[in-house]
């Protein structure tokens, strides 16, 4: 038996304390905030699925529980952090767990204030009074929402006995979602945590892998190595073999492994909310076919160049542009595609634009105009995008699709030090009457996850094998 594990993380105690002095900050005197924990989801009749805790909560919070509301009031002299939170309740607590009451909201939480979560409609419009704004995301709980909506329109209408209430409501969104962007170096180290149970789980369905097994049983491995070191999925965990390779977001994984195909692993570990977000693609039998490695190696060598891409200074879609580059200039060679490099991406680009400029034309008008017919495009000339369908990554922290814009007034924003992004381009060959047979059904990604540094990045996901002759020999 193995003892668990590895030594996890801790955060310093000051983290949480200093992300809610920084949102105080920066949303100001005049105004208000108000962030609700998750809710307890039915599963079926009254099982439920496991609580995961809502990602803005959680990250201001660091509170475990259902049922909870933060409410930020910045330079209030009685306290600027208040959470109301379920009462202590023995009975409760030998049904259902324990937790952490009034008490331990304020001793071990840090909350300046507690209230009974029961009590909030009696408290919150209080806390309203004479503040202009009232910073809240709307949209996740219609219930919530309108229980925050009667807060202010209560205290409207008492406007003539002098009271001023919000006349103004913000998301949230805006400030809290571009702090949680920029990660912290505590942060950096969770993420690093949970890269590393991933690699180990990764590695361990691989040296599993053999035809004759199914899909499922690789997930076994995987999850089993997460549980061993006290860790969940951040997401469904996609095992796809053969032509399921193909199919992006496949997690049925209960297809038999056959000698001769390959098969595709997205999967990562979450260490206290922390995402990892890995993929791999090898062959069932341990050795790539030519076909498989040809295409293999056109993936990998996208990978590279959107990874060296991604550095403080570039774009968001820089990366993504080079790996585009790099998946074209590999399809033209081995005769998928036919044409020139530049003009295949510059016909892209205009359709890109063209399907972007529409999309608008219909929010503003909100009138049908007609898009471009793809389908016949498709039919009269391959495109890269029937390979290659999806974007090269995106954002990853507390959420696996993590928060932060990626455009800013229309633009590109550019990377900086301590965001984390993933990398991860792919080839997916479904038949096709113009695709030569040997192809077909080749479904290939590769995933890293890449922190941007002052000097570059830091793949935090390096040390898993993906070269084709570190596969090949790691699977022997
Ligand atoms: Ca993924």
């Amino acid at each position: 038996m193995n003892a668990p594990i590895i030594k996890p993380p801790q955060f310093p105690s000051n983290e949480f304390s200093n992300r809610r002095d920084q949102l105080l900050q920066m949303i100001g005197a005049d105004s208000i905030a108000i962030v609700p924990s998750a809710l307890l989801k039915i599963r079926n009749r009254d099982a439920e699925f496991p609580f995961r805790q809502e990602s803005d909560f959680l990250y201001l919070t660091n509170f475990n529980e259902p049922d909870a509301v933060a409410v930020f009031v910045p330079e209030r002299e009685e306290g600027e952090y208040i959470l109301f939170c379920r009462e202590k309740n023995e009975k409760t607590e030998r049904w259902t767990g324990r937790m952490a009451g009034l008490e331990g909201a304020v001793e071990t939480y840090g909350a300046d204030d507690a209230f009974p979560i029961e009590d909030i409609d009696d408290i919150v419009p209080g806390l309203m009074e004479n503040r202009t704004a009232v910073h809240y995301s709307m949209g996740a709980d219609p219930v919530f929402d309108q229980q925050v909506m009667s807060w202010v329109s209560g205290l409207r209408t008492k406007i003539r006995s002098g009271v001023r209430a919000p006349h103004e409501f913000v998301s949230l969104d805006l400030i809290l979602h571009d702090m949680r962007l920029y990660k912290s170096p505590s942060e950096h180290n969770f993420m690093r945590h949970a890269a590393k149970v991933s690699i180990d789980a990764h590695q361990r369905a691989m040296q599993r892998c053999q035809d004759g097994l199914y899909e499922y049983q690789l997930e076994a491995e995987i999850t089993h190595e997460f549980r061993s070191n006290g860790m969940d999925a951040a997401y469904t965990s996609i095992v796809g073999s053969g032509e399921n390779g193909c199919i992006l977001h496949y997690i049925e994984n209960n297809a038999p492994l056959r000698d001769g195909d390959l098969v595709l692993i997205d999967a990562g570990s979450e260490y206290q909310g922390y995402a990892s977000d890995i993929t791999r693609t090898f062959p069932v039998n341990g050795k790539f076919s030519e076909p498989q490695r040809q295409l293999y190696q056109i993936v990998l060598d996208a990978q590279a160049a959107g990874i060296e891409q991604a550095k403080a200074g570039n774009t968001w879609n820089q990366p993504h542009e080079a790996a585009v580059k790099a998946i074209v200039t590999g399809l033209l060679e081995l005769g998928l595609l036919s044409g020139d490099l530049e003009s295949i991406l510059e016909k892209e680009k205009k359709k890109e634009v063209e399907q972007a400029k529409q999309a608008k034309e219909k929010l503003s008008h909100r009138h049908q105009t007609p898009l471009i017919n793809e389908e016949n495009d498709i039919d009269k000339e391959l495109s890269y995008k029937q390979f290659y369908m999806h974007k090269t990554g995106h954002w990853l922290g507390l959420d696996v699709h993590d928060v932060g814009d990626y455009k800013i007034d229309d633009e590109w924003r550019l990377l900086e030090p301590g965001m984390v992004m993933t990398v991860e381009p792919g080839l997916y060959i479904s038949p096709h009457k113009d695709v030569d047979k040997k192809w077909w059904n080749i479904g290939i990604r590769i995933e890293d996850d890449v922190l941007i540094t002052q000097n570059g990045n830091e793949v935090l996901t390096q040390e898993l094998v993906k070269e084709v002759d570190d596969i090949e020999r790691f699977m022997q």
